[in-house]
């Protein structure tokens, strides 16, 4: 594991693995390397899905699905590192249904369960993974081989994923839509989309970027932005949510902003399942009625 050791010494702290130096050679092959762990990670169960608490007046009503990999040398690698090369490698396909999959069946126990019934969650999904021929036949497999309800799921899709071919995902996401999935649009304000897609395309939700969220209160331009997007979700009809809220003061000037829901460390980090759900039993209280 010569190469895996090179691509572990790099490693930048506990959570982060630097691997695209581009002064080193080696690096290269420690692309290769980390392609080839993630291949034999997904045949080994090594990925993990984790959830982040999305929260709307005090109460939680549903979860962000965040993946995770445990390496079994080099501890938790971030998505931030293997998602773009799981898209390069095409691995992000099988990755991709496993994730959809995952997240169905916990959506299922979910709504066995009264206390945690009316959660919805959120499902990040890559342009390349979305772009695949059967993307809908696969997210409504995931759905019937669980019992999932539609409108519980959410995807979020990236700026650069809906301008990729704009009619092929017009087109997909109206065929989920029929069958309740919601859709989010993900990091919004950091791409390129024009408002004029904005309005084709068939969304539910706007979810400012956590770079416009982080220095909201210090940063006048910042907090135009964020005032911004909640003005063009209402205006269009849409939700907006916040990502990235840290302190006491950025969710007060998002509410003050009318801003409602968000999610965020003030809250909660990303959560094994059984430490999300106890979560949302202490926050919520055992008695939320069903939905
Ligand atoms: P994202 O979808 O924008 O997710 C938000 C990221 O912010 C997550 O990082 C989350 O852990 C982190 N975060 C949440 N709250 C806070 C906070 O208060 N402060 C700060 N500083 N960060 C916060 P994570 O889990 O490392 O994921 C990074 C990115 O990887 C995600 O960005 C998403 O684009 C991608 N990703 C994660 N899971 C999946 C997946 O299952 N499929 C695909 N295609 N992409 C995924
Ligand atoms: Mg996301
Ligand atoms: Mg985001
Ligand atoms: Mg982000």
């Amino acid at each position: 594991r010569a190469d895996l050791a090179m691509y572990q010494a790099k490693s930048a702290g506990r959570d982060t693995l630097r691997f695209y130096d581009p002064q080193m050679q080696a690096a290269v092959s420690a692309r290769a390397a980390m392609e080839q762990d993630l291949r034999a990670g997904l045949a080994q169960g090594q990925f993990e899905l984790y959830y982040q608490a999305q929260t709307e007046q005090g109460r939680i009503t549903g979860a962000e699905a965040l993946l995770r990999w445990r390496h079994p040398q080099g501890g938790f690698i971030s998505p931030a590192q293997f998602i773009p090369l799981a898209e390069e490698s095409g691995l992000i396909l099988p990755l991709g249904e496993w994730v959809l999959k995952t997240a169905c069946e916990r959506l299922a126990l979910w709504a066995a369960q009264p206390g945690l019934a009316p959660l919805s969650l959120a499902v990040n999904v890559s342009p390349r993974q979305f772009h695949q021929a059967d993307f809908v036949p696969q997210v409504l497999a995931a759905l019937a081989g669980t019992g999932a309800e539609g409108h519980l799921l959410k995807l979020e899709l990236t700026e650069g994923l809906l301008l990729d071919d704009v009619e092929d995902t017009i087109e997909k996401m109206g065929q989920l839509r029929a069958y309740g999935v919601g859709f989010s649009l993900d990091d919004f304000g950091t791409g390129y989309s024009s408002l004029a897609y904005l309005k084709r395309l068939p969304l539910d939700q706007l979810k400012i970027d956590q770079s416009f969220v982080r220095d909201v209160l210090t940063d006048p331009n910042d907090a135009a932005i964020a005032r911004t997007v909640v003005a063009l979700a209402t205006s269009l009809g849409l939700r907006v949510i916040a990502e990235g809220v840290e302190t006491e003061a950025q969710r007060e000037f998002l509410a003050r902003n009318h801003c409602h829901a968000w999610q965020g460390f003030l809250l909660s980090p990303p959560l094994p399942a059984a430490e999300f759900e106890a979560l949302v039993l202490h926050t919520n209280g055992p008695d939320l009625p069903q939905t």
